[in-house]
């Protein structure tokens, strides 16, 4: 067993006060490593307590949105100071490539530098109402905004949230995911180091359930921006509804690439292993179904199995293809999701477990899914593809966007026009060309349907966090 780390609440590094703490397994030996201080109800109204104070006495809006700026850059650079010790921690709690891991601290990074630059460029607008009103509108904060991340990317998203809130000068909680609390405690120390005013921002490790319970009812959290499954994505909205709370919901997907007859086969293999193999397929805007035209499906599915053969399994530190899921209970949902899809699919490769200790799962290919059946519309979150064939784009389009998800989704073509308008007609947030994940901190990501609304990065994710105030003035 090794160190027992705190969470951060009030610019202090603290216990909880349950006693409590959490283990933290290594997924690709399920030998527990670390324990984690675990926030209870106390740690938690503290947290919301040293935000509000914060937010109340002005500790980042009476800032200069310049000193807000070079706060932000300060943290930008502090993540890349601890990107070693905690792409490491992060490696070795979630499961993935160490490459992956230090990659999240980077882009943590280029998130708090993005929004720095948008700090003193939040403006307002001018209204022509009339001769006699000036009137416009002030972007104002919204107070504490309590931030809920998963398990698969958790520093990367974390930052992306707290930076956009931070554009305007709200207080944050992070709440951390039990899983995976590590490799945000080093978010927190990169926080710290840089000197976020006391309370502005808070990060704890507790458990989601207990956090739901504290939701309910609540009047002095201004913002929820919720980052995981859409069963909890609901749970935390009927809470915040009780007071109209505004939410941000990033929730799953069942993104579909489609494969037209001139695609090139080499882009569509680089999009499987980049969002299918890479973190083991848990992946929220994961390529996880491939609709191909019928006359490449032999060529794409043997491209497949040859992808199958080269792809390395082993642990994250070993900066392995394919490194395990993040824990037991997620690899049985696979299985079980598998298991039940079956029947609805003809099996390419993989669809087993490995002889080895960890948590791992083979990289599983279907073709001939039903579009109708577990495969072709459940979030399976693991190494998992389901593969089917189209004669007409009508048909792919349909098939595309016949989930109650709209995260992501793709086409691989030469043809621009082709391309271009089939984009038109998908559903969903995000829609890649001949690519999987552009990965820009600077373009908005989000979801149609019950993969959630409100958008997260961008200019647009300011906006998650502020309010238009409009001002009319009479002159008369
Ligand atoms: P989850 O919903 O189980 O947990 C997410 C977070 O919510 C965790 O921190 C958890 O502790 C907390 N939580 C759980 N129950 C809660 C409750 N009742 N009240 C408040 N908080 C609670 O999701 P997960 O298994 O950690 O993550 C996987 C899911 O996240 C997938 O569905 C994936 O698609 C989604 N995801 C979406 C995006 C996106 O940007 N759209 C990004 C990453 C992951």
């Amino acid at each position: 067993m090794g160190s027992t780390f705190q969470n951060y609440v009030a610019g202090e590094f603290v216990d909880g006060d349950s006693g409590r703490s959490i283990p933290v397994t290594d997924p690709a030996t399920g030998v527990v490593f670390a324990e984690h201080a675990l926030a209870g109800p106390e740690t938690f109204e503290a947290a919301v307590a040293a935000g509000r104070e914060a937010f109340t006495q002005g500790l980042l809006t009476r800032a200069n949105p310049a000193q807000r700026a070079r706060l932000m850059n300060r943290i930008a650079a502090e993540l890349r100071a601890v990107k070693s010790d905690g792409g490491r921690a992060l490696c070795f709690e979630q499961g993935k490539a160490l490459s992956k891991a230090e990659d999240e601290f980077e882009k943590a990074a280029a998130a708090f530098e993005y929004y720095a630059g948008l700090a003193d460029k939040a403006e307002g607008r001018q209204i022509p109402v009339g001769e006699t009103i000036i009137d416009f509108t002030m972007l104002e904060p919204l107070g504490l905004s309590l931030q809920i991340v998963p398990w698969n990317f958790p520093v990367s998203i974390a930052a992306r949230s707290i930076a956009a809130a931070m554009v305007t000068g709200n207080s944050v909680i992070l709440k951390a995911p039990e899983l995976t609390p590590i490799g945000l405690h080093h978010l927190a120390r990169a926080l710290d180091a840089a000197g976020v005013p006391k309370g502005t921002v808070s990060v704890i490790n507790a458990l989601g359930a207990e956090v739901g319970e504290h939701l309910i009812g609540r009047d002095d959290i201004d913002q929820i921006t919720f980052t995981g499954s859409v069963a909890t994505g609901k749970a935390i909205l009927s809470a915040a509804a009780q007071n109209v709370v505004p939410c941000v919901m990033e929730l799953g997907g069942k993104s579909a690439g489609i494969a037209l007859a001139d695609a090139n086969i080499d882009k569509v293999i680089a999009a499987v292993h980049g969002s299918v193999i890479t973190n083991a397929g848990q992946v929220c805007s994961g390529m996880t179904r491939l609709v191909v035209h019928r006359s490449r499906q032999d060529e794409i599915l043997e491209a497949l199995n040859a992808l199958s053969a080269a792809v390395t399994v082993g642990a994250g530190i070993d900066n392995a293809d394919l490194t395990p899921l993040v824990s037991e209970t997620q690899r049985e949902r696979v299985i079980d999701c598998v298991d039940r899809g079956r029947p609805g699919g003809t099996i390419v490769c993989g669809g087993t477990v490995p002889d080895r200790s960890g948590f791992f799962y083979d990289f599983t290919v279907f073709s001939d899914v039903d579009p109708a059946g577990p495969l072709g519309q459940e979030e399976v979150f693991g190494p998992v593809l389901s593969v089917m064939a189209f004669d007409e784009i009508e048909e792919a389009i349909e098939i595309a966007n016949a989930t109650p998800y709209g995260l992501a989704a793709g086409i691989f073509t030469d043809r621009l026009n082709d391309g271009l308008s089939i984009a038109k007609k998908l559903r969903a947030g995000q829609v890649y060309g001949n690519l999987w994940h552009a990965g820009s901190i600077a373009a908005p990501f989000g979801g149609f349907g019950q993969s959630g609304y409100g958008r997260e990065r961008g200019y647009e994710a300011v906006y998650n966090y502020a309010a238009s105030k409009n001002i009319a003035f009479s002159i008369d």
